[in-house]
């Protein structure tokens, strides 16, 4: 009961907060999604600023950011129409001078500001023509006695807060008010005492003043520490309890391995599988023999085999007397698996559908009563097939292929396809390293297909910039003639999605220039055509037809030509190294060597040309995901950004690897010792895990 009272003490709506009143209230709100006193605490600085230093006005230039400057002022006035109107003064010292502006709150500022007196001013410098100035500063009259020691915390803040009058001091000023008004016991504890003993972790209030108000580096140090071991720990505790739901869910039993995975396996294999194909294989089956449901994750370079392993596996499913289904990311991709598990089961009595979005009428009424009544038994589409409308007879095996493309909530909609649910292979080429793995798929086993089938060639890929593009353009035609086809691909993002489309466009003609009609068969790719026309296209390629395929990213998963051997990428220092080894993957797949030529323009930044350099050395999947994660930063990570499993403030995936170590391991024990969380120690850990939004996020798939 004391906790309740307590909880309720942190609670309290911002607006009660001295200084804040209703207006700046519903600003804090909707801006900063501020709406409780312990909202405020979460607002973390996302940086520091040595109060104790003063700059001289001539030590400023283009790097500076936030400053601190002793001057006086001067040319008190306005300029300026409409929005642009503006109050500016002048601040000068010895050694220089620089304008200090103002858009809002003009008629205050001008009443409070001295001609010829001496201010402290801290801001954000910004250029305009070449010329300093500092829009919106914190400005207060100098006296010696000023105080100087100590971290100004800067805190993210947008137009309208500032406009408001809410900077950042004010901020500073907020948070101060707010430990004023409230006592340490009043913040809650979310970690059980044993852990922050075992971890030697500072108390949550302890941080949370330690964040907000560092009174030495040591101690703001530590303070970071606790609050990312924390979100840490929570993602941590979140995907153990997630695991153990899992591993005590009831799972279909396929017991047989019966005549139509035998006869495949003995008489219609068209290759041998690799070794590990086969321990892949293997483990499959032990899982499906458990009793409980599988939850695996099969990770394998692209190339590496995996359709045929989830063949096998629906084989395993449908000889149990259960339906399987194969899901794609894409159109394109689900009637590209389509066709080729139709010509491998073609001697084999089993009944494969079809189900996407551009399924319609006759044909989407036939697949759906089949689907419902068992008579086919394997499913192949897009998510198409997991929408409510869809009734399995009997589904067992659900395969999801390139994953990064689904969310834990497609996941979850598989589960509810069967009383007891599926078993669910999630398939991925992106090689993914450790620590983000252990976050996005942390509550999956995994697989690895870690050796590619013999005979690959590996792939020559060579940097070539846009002066060469005649020469890149001749070496086509001489692969044409070779017999060969070709990938050309042009970036597409949604951003620039439009500019993107017109030079797509762009490209297509300058190719049918080079590459004219009489001579040369060319197809085009893109996600505005329509699926029919785009289905058309990529027929005509994958049949031989066409020369070359032009294309956006449509094709960067799972298209498998053997016959296309060259790959040219357009503005390659747009895509991000994933993306191109993704890319890359679509060739290197048949006999002939095989080549992929990143051009770009001459003048490229230095992460692009380091991004080149990388393509152009390695061809191994985890190197180059691996140097992708040291380039970009916990960022954006094949544009997970949206996952609500990454959603943290202070921890980076890549760089606390370590702290994730640790609080994987607590977590462990605490979801294996207590996985109901009800004992009374634990109590703090169902706050933790309410507060984090880890919550929200996993809760979808127990
Ligand atoms: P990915 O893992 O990228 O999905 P695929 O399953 O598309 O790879 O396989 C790539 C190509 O390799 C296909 O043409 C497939 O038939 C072929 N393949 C798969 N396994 C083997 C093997 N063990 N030996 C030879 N070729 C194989
Ligand atoms: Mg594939």
């Amino acid at each position: 009961m004391n906790v309740a009272v307590r909880d309720l003490k942190i609670k309290t709506p911002i607006e009660f907060l001295r200084g804040v009143g209703p207006a700046r209230a519903a600003i804090l709100r909707s801006d900063l999604n501020i709406h409780t006193f312990e909202d405020l605490l979460g607002h973390y600085p996302y940086r520091y600023f040595d109060r104790s230093e003063i700059l001289s006005i001539n030590q400023i230039n283009e790097q500076s950011e936030w400053i601190q400057l002793i001057g006086t002022i001067t040319n008190i006035g306005e300029e300026g129409d409409g929005p642009k109107r503006r109050l500016l003064a002048t601040l000068y010292d010895q050694t220089g001078r620089i304008e200090l502006l103002w858009f809002q709150g003009r008629a205050h500022v001008k009443k409070t500001l001295q001609d010829g007196v001496k201010y402290l001013v801290f801001g954000k410098v910004s250029f305009f023509n070449g010329r300093a100035n500092i829009a919106h500063p914190e400005i207060e009259l100098y006296n010696q006695d000023i105080n100087l020691l100590g971290r100004q915390p800067v805190y993210s803040s947008t137009q309208k807060l500032i406009s408001r009058g809410i900077t950042n001091r004010s901020f500073s000023k907020l948070t101060q008010a707010l430990f004023q008004s409230i006592k340490p016991e009043d913040i809650p504890e979310f970690l059980p005492e044993r852990v922050r003993q075992n971890f030697n972790l500072l108390p949550r209030a302890a941080a949370l003043a330690g964040i907000h108000f560092p009174q030495s580096e040591e101690e703001l140090n530590n303070a970071i520490h606790r609050l990312k071991w924390e979100e840490l720990f929570a993602s941590q505790l979140m995907i153990a309890l997630v695991r153990q739901q899992h591993a005590a869910q009831v799972g279909w039993k396929f017991e047989r391995v019966g005549a139509f995975f035998n006869d495949f396996y003995n008489n219609h294999l068209p290759f041998q599988l690799t070794n590990a194909q086969q321990r892949v294989v293997r483990e499959i089956r032990k899982d499906t023999l458990s009793g409980r449901q599988m939850n695996r994750l099969l990770q394998g370079d692209v190339g590496s085999g995996k359709t045929i392993v989830a063949l096998m596996c629906a084989l395993l499913a449908i000889d149990n007397g259960f339906q399987a289904c194969i899901m794609a990311p894409t159109e394109i991709l689900a009637r590209q698996h389509y066709d080729s598990v139709r010509s491998l089961l073609q001697e084999i009595d089993i009944q494969v559908g079809l189900l996407t979005g551009t399924v319609k009428g006759k044909e989407r009424k036939a697949a759906l009563s089949g689907i419902a009544d068992g008579s086919i038994a394997l499913v192949i589409g897009t998510h198409a097939m997991i929408e409510d409308s869809v009734q399995y007879k009997n589904l067992g095996l659900a395969v999801i292929d390139e994953q990064h493309r689904f969310g834990v909530s497609q996941r979850a909609k598989l589960w509810k396809k069967n009383t007891i649910p599926p078993h669910i292979l999630v398939m991925t080429a992106t090689p993914i390293p450790r620590t983000l793995a252990m976050t996005l798929y942390g509550d999956l086993e995994v697989s690895v297909i870690d050796e590619l089938p013999p005979g690959r060639k590996e792939i020559l890929t060579l940097h070539r910039l846009e002066n060469q593009r005649a020469r890149v353009m001749q070496f086509l035609k001489s692969e044409i003639e070779k017999g060969r086809q070709v990938y050309i691909v042009y970036p597409l993002i949604e951003e620039s999605e439009k500019l993107d489309y017109e030079s797509l466009l762009a490209g297509y003609e300058q190719v049918r220039i080079w590459f004219p009609e009489h001579q040369y068969k060319v197809a085009m790719v893109h996600g505005r055509q329509a699926a029919e026309e785009r289905q058309r296209n990529m027929d005509r390629f994958i049949k031989g037809e066409a020369n070359i395929l032009v294309a956006t990213t449509v094709i960067e998963v799972g298209v498998n030509v053997p016959n296309a051997s060259v790959m040219v990428v357009e503005s390659a220092e747009r895509f991000g190294l994933s993306q191109l080894h993704q890319l890359r993957g679509r060739v290197g797949r048949g006999a002939e060597q095989s080549y992929c030529i990143l051009l770009t323009g001459e003048k490229i930044g230095e992460d692009s040309r380091q991004r080149m350099k990388i393509m152009c050395e390695s061809s191994n999947g985890f190197y180059i995901a691996e140097q992708d994660l040291h380039l970009r930063g916990g960022g954006d990570l094949y544009g997970t950004r949206q996952s609500g499993a990454l959603k943290f403030k202070l921890a980076d995936i890549l760089k606390d690897s370590a702290i994730m170590e640790e609080t994987r391991i607590a977590a462990q024990q605490v979801a294996a010792n207590d996985p109901q969380l009800q004992q009374p120690e634990h109590q703090c850990l169902n706050s933790l895990l309410d507060n984090s939004g880890q919550q929200s996020y996993w809760s979808k798939i127990s």
